[in-house]
């Protein structure tokens, strides 16, 4: 039997490598596939409004059947009252360690 392709296999929720915290890293197909690395933890509408720029996506999180987590592009016609968790691209927060 031929094997899945790699991109639609599931990705597993990992830790990020510097902070720790938990993310889902997967690879979008939209114009261009792009990997992407998202925070897991849900963001209000007032969070996704204040970290929205060119720069940082929001993506939906959905969960299928059988648990597997998928980044959807939110596009410009994404239902504002959308069910799903809605998260952003990971940018680890500063660490206060590192601070001069
Ligand atoms: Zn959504
Ligand atoms: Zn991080």
């Amino acid at each position: 039997m031929a094997a899945r392709p790699r991109d639609s296999a599931p990705s597993p929720a990992r830790r990020c490598p510097a902070c720790r915290a938990p993310t889902l890293r997967q690879l979008v197909g939209n114009r261009a596939a792009l990997t992407v690395t998202a925070d897991l933890t849900p963001l209000t509408p007032e969070q996704q409004n204040a970290v929205r720029e060119p720069n940082r996506l929001i993506w939906c999180l959905r969960t299928n059947q059988l648990g597997i987590r998928r980044l959807v592009w939110l596009d410009a016609w994404h239902p504002p009252d959308c069910p799903h968790d809605h998260v952003t691209d990971h940018i680890c927060p500063p660490d206060p360690t590192t601070l001069f």
